[in-house]
């Protein structure tokens, strides 16, 4: 999408020169809105065919426009919707505010991948939908990893993720590739991001590789951004990117296997996976009170619930459970009311919230 965003952007460039009329400021609030909210359909064009040529899906531009049908000769079609920062916001809020998952909202908005700050009164794009009322709670109140769960299986079902001795970078399914840290600054005992011996390497990430994609649908933001900044001190600053409003670690632990089953995953689900968090290292992992195996490089929180309760009080795995279950059968799967973790490490499970008897019983 944003390939196709900058095309179109580059092709206004050269026939009309109008990026270089304005002044550079200008030009940058403007560029995410180049197509205008607005799209004038001409006779071929079909949802489908106007999805490619904007890089917005087919489905949102429908909701955008719902008293119109099939028939789009002549019909101008919104796009999206503008929201203009206000104070106190920042990236991660607003894309939970509109429920887009951090890759949604750099794909409608390709200009915060060089936006330091995010100034009142932006323009942003954010699909045409209704803003969520409550702020759900991120993390389960709970410690991560085995409460009412399972012992971890003697054999795992997935290695660790070692990587080859000699090798100086990590690929992944993107194509991307970090370079493995060694500096015994970062990485040994004590230091910040110290790791155990089934640890996933340190890799570091410059701010320009910070909102590359991972995979066809993940960003590697999604999996190093902080979800508590009250954690985040003086000793934390020196390895965080602080870009529009939010922390990023400058350095991660990731696992290329957990991106491959995540994206196999958001298939079987047929829509944006929200995710949380990712890598954490120790110190701030200490602080968010989670145990589980984030600062190994292995994990992911994803923002919706894994379980919900009938009517009468029954806790059910909820769709994401349910595949999450599955895929990640032989890694980790920690499932709560409003949040479920999934990992690579060994095959086991456990709730968030229920005692072990429910849990059992939700996981068959
Ligand atoms: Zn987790």
């Amino acid at each position: 999408m944003v390939e196709t965003i900058y095309n179109r952007l580059s092709s206004v460039l050269v026939t009309y020169g109008i990026l270089y009329a304005l002044s550079a400021s200008d030009a940058k609030a403007d560029r995410d809105l180049r197509f205008g909210p607005t799209y004038t359909a001409g006779k071929k064009d079909t949802y489908k065919f106007i999805s490619k040529k904007v890089g917005i899906p087919a489905d949102e531009i429908r909701t955008c426009n719902p008293t119109i049908g099939n028939k789009l000769d002549g019909i101008t079609l919104r796009l999206y919707d503008v929201y203009v920062v206000v104070k106190g916001d920042y990236i991660s809020k607003i894309a939970r505010k509109y429920g887009m998952s951090l890759a949604d909202f750099l794909d409608y908005n390709p200009s915060m991948e060089d936006l330091n700050n995010l100034p009142i009164g932006y323009k942003l794009a954010i699909p045409c939908r209704e803003p969520l009322k409550d702020e759900k709670p991120r993390r389960e109140n709970h410690k991560e990893d085995d409460v009412n769960g399972d012992k971890p299986n003697k054999k795992p079902g997935i290695k660790p993720g070692m990587v080859k001795p000699g090798r100086v970078k990590v690929a992944f399914p993107s194509g991307l590739e970090l370079r493995i840290v060694t500096n015994p600054e970062l990485v040994g005992k004590g230091k910040y991001f110290e790791g155990s011996s089934d640890s996933y390497p340190l890799l570091e990430v410059s701010q320009r590789q910070l909102f590359k994609p991972v995979s066809k649908h993940f960003r590697l933001a999604e999996l190093l951004r902080v979800e508590e900044k009250d954690c985040i001190g003086k000793q934390d600053k020196p390895h965080v990117y602080e870009v529009g409003g939010d922390y990023y670690f400058k350095y991660i632990r990731l696992d290329p296997r957990l991106i491959v089953l995540l994206e196999k995953l958001r298939k079987n689900y047929g829509k944006s996976l929200i995710i949380d968090e990712g890598y954490r290292p120790p110190l701030y992992n200490k602080c968010v009170g989670g145990g589980g195996p984030h600062p190994k490089g292995i994990a992911a929180d994803l923002g919706e619930a894994g379980y919900y309760f009938t009517n009468k009080g029954t806790p059910r795995l909820t769709k994401l459970g349910k595949l999450a279950n599955k895929r990640f059968s032989k890694g980790g799967r920690g499932f709560g009311s409003t949040t479920t973790h999934v990992d690579t490490g060994k095959s086991r499970g456990w709730c968030y919230g229920l005692n072990r008897k429910q849990c059992k019983r939700l996981r068959k």
